[in-house]
C-alpha cells in the first residue's frame, strides 16, 4: 500500500531517542527546552512551548486568551475536529465561517460579512482559529486588519504548515496573530510521535500557557501568593491546569527531525510540482496557490468535478489497487456531535461541495518517483481517461 502520508525516520533520529532513554531524564530534562528554542529560532518568534499534541496546544491557547463559558470561537469547517473542539473544552459557543472555493482556507469575504452582522447583533467572536490548509497560509494580513477592526484574537492552527512561508517569512512568526500552533503527529511535517507546540510573541500569554500546560502550578516568586514560603521545595497551584507536557524522548526526536525540515519541505515541493505537471491535462482541479504563499504541502488534494466523476468509486478503485488515497476534511459542522449543537448540512455550502469532490493523493518525504507514477496511472484508470 502506498500511504497518503508517512513519517521518515533516519538512523540519527532513532539514535537521538536512544540517547535520552540512556540518560537521567525521560521528561522535564534538557531536550524539551532545546526543542523549544530551536522552534522559536526557526520561526523567529519569542516563545515556543512544547506540549503533548497540537490539540492540547489549541486548548491552552484558548485558555491563555481567556476563552470562557460565555465566549465565542469561530473557525473553518474544513479542518480536523480539534480546531473547533478546543473552544468546546472551554465551554464556549462555536461557529464556522465558510471556505474560499479556490484555496479551501477560510473565505475573507464570508468572514468580513459575518463580522459585520455579528457586530450589529453584539455577538462578535472572542477568538478566530484560522487553519493553513495543506500548509498554505491564510491571507494573514487581511485577517489582521479585521482583527484590529473588530477586536478579536487570532490563533493560527498551523498544524499543516511548519516550513511553509507567507510573504517570504516562515509561518509561526505570529506577526499577524496572537498565538500559533503546530502538530507533530507522524503524518505532519515533522514528528515527535504525538506532540505539538504553541508559539507566541506575547510574554503574558506564554506565561499563562505555561501554567495551563502543567497543572497551573508555579515556583516563580513573582506569582506566589505566599511569599513567606516554607522553603525551596515550595510550589503553588494558582490556576486549574493540565498535564500536557511533552517528554524528552519526544523532544529529542523533534530536535533531530527539525534538522531535516528543509529537506522534507524541498522534497514535498518537488513532488507537488511533479504532480502538477503530470496531472495538468486532466479534467480535475489541482491545488491553487495565492501569490503571497509558499506552502509546506502537508497534503496534496485534487477536486474531482461532481458532474463528471463519482468520488467514492474512484476512491474505492484506488484503494483496491493499493493507493492510500484519503479525504480531508469532512466538514466539522456535519459531525453528529456538532449537529446536536444545531448545525446541519447546508449551513456552509462551499465546504460541503468541496468535501464532496476532494481526494487526497499520497505525498510524503520518502515517496519515490515510481510510486508517484503509479498513483497517477491508477488515478487515470479510475477516472477512465
Ligand atoms: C493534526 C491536526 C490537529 C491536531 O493535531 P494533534 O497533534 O494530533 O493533536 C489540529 N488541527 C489540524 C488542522 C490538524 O491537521
Amino acid at each position: 500500500m502506498i500511504p497518503y502520508g508517512r513519517q521518515s525516520l533516519s538512523e540519527q533520529d532513532k539514535n537521538e531517542v536512544l540517547r535520552v532513554l540512556n540518560s537521567a531524564f525521560l521528561t522535564q530534562g534538557p531536550k524539551v527546552p532545546e526543542f523549544e528554542s530551536e522552534i522559536s529560532n526557526l520561526c523567529a518568534v519569542k516563545h515556543a512551548l512544547a506540549v503533548n499534541s497540537a490539540t492540547s496546544a489549541l486548548h491552552i491557547a484558548c485558555l491563555a486568551l481567556g476563552l470562557k463559558q460565555c465566549g465565542r470561537l469561530w473557525t473553518t469547517p474544513n479542518s480536523f475536529l480539534a480546531s473547533a473542539n478546543c473552544g468546546l473544552y472551554c465551554g464556549a459557543t462555536i461557529d464556522f465561517v465558510d471556505i474560499d472555493p479556490l484555496t479551501y482556507n477560510m473565505s475573507l469575504e464570508h468572514l468580513r460579512s459575518r463580522l459585520i452582522q455579528a457586530s450589529k447583533d453584539g455577538a462578535l467572536p472572542d477568538i478566530l482559529v484560522v487553519v493553513h490548509f495543506a500548509g498554505q497560509s491564510c491571507d494573514m494580513k487581511a485577517i489582521d486588519a479585521l482583527r484590529k477592526e473588530f477586536g478579536f484574537k487570532v490563533i493560527e492552527d498551523a498544524s499543516h504548515a511548519l516550513g511553509g512561508s507567507y510573504q517570504g517569512e516562515l509561518i509561526g512568526s505570529c506577526r499577524y496573530s496572537d498565538i500559533g500552533v503546530f502538530s507533530f503527529h507522524p503524518v505532519k511535517m515533522i514528528t515527535t510521535g504525538e506532540g505539538g507546540v504553541l508559539v507566541t510573541n506575547d510574554d503574558e500569554l506564554a506565561q499563562k500557557a505555561n501554567l495551563f500546560r502543567s497543572h497551573g502550578m508555579t515556583r516563580d516568586a513573582a506569582f506566589l501568593t505566599d511569599t513567606s514560603n516554607d522553603g525551596p521545595w515550595y510550589y503553588e497551584q494558582i490556576d486549574l491546569g493540565y498535564n500536557y507536557r511533552m517528554t524528552d524522548i519526544q523532544a529529542a526526536l523533534g530536535v533531530s527531525q527539525l534538522g531535516r525540515l528543509d529537506d522534507f519541505v524541498e522534497r514535498r515541493r518537488e513532488l507537488v510540482n511533479r504532480y502538477n505537471q503530470l496531472l495538468a491535462a486532466l479534467p480535475i482541479y489541482l491545488p491553487y496557490v495565492i501569490p503571497d504563499s509558499n506552502p509546506s504541502w502537508h497534503l496534496y488534494v485534487v477536486r474531482l468535478p461532481i458532474d463528471r466523476f463519482e468520488r467514492k468509486k474512484i476512491f474505492l478503485h484506488m484503494r483496491e489497487k493499493g493507493i492510500g488515497v484519503n479525504v480531508h476534511y469532512i466538514p466539522i459542522h456535519t459531525q453528529p456531535y456538532y449537529q446536536k449543537l444545531g448545525f446541519k448540512w447546508g449551513d456552509f455550502p462551499n465546504s460541503e461541495s468541496y468535501y464532496e469532490e476532494a481526494l487526497t493523493l499520497p505525498l510524503y518525504f520518502d515517496m519515490i518517483e515510481e510510486e508517484q507514477d503509479e498513483v497517477i496511472v491508477v488515478l487515470k484508470e479510475a477516472l477512465e481517461l
